[in-house]
């Protein structure tokens, strides 16, 4: 048989081998998320969506419409970063009801 010089010949990684340029490593995310879930309290800071008291403690783990979101106040796709100012502690109603699905911005 001729293979065609253009066909590969190896799996492609499953996983990307490093991060994207200027993200931080999986296990760095999981760091600045633990900070920034105990500067907010595990409390919501987003305050945007009309069933949120900002007054429920959010678990850290579980379910994603359920526990506490790692939020970017402007978009990694903005030019958003990881820096701690950039990143916020929100619930799933705010985060993705009323950012992701509604379009709405924390101020
Ligand atoms: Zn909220």
């Amino acid at each position: 048989m001729i293979r065609s010089s253009l066909k590969r010949r190896t799996r492609p990684p499953s996983r990307r081998a490093k991060p994207r340029r200027g993200e931080p490593t999986p296990k760095e995310k999981a760091a600045i998320r633990q900070a920034v879930y105990e500067r907010a309290g595990g409390l919501c800071q987003l305050r945007l969506h009309k069933d949120c008291t900002g007054l429920r403690i959010l678990p850290f783990e579980g379910d994603v419409f359920e526990r506490a979101h790692l939020v970017h106040l402007r978009a990694r796709g903005a030019g958003g970063t990881w820096d701690m100012d950039n990143l916020t502690l929100g619930c799933a109603a705010c985060h993705l009801g009323s950012m992701h699905t509604e379009g709405k911005k924390p101020e």
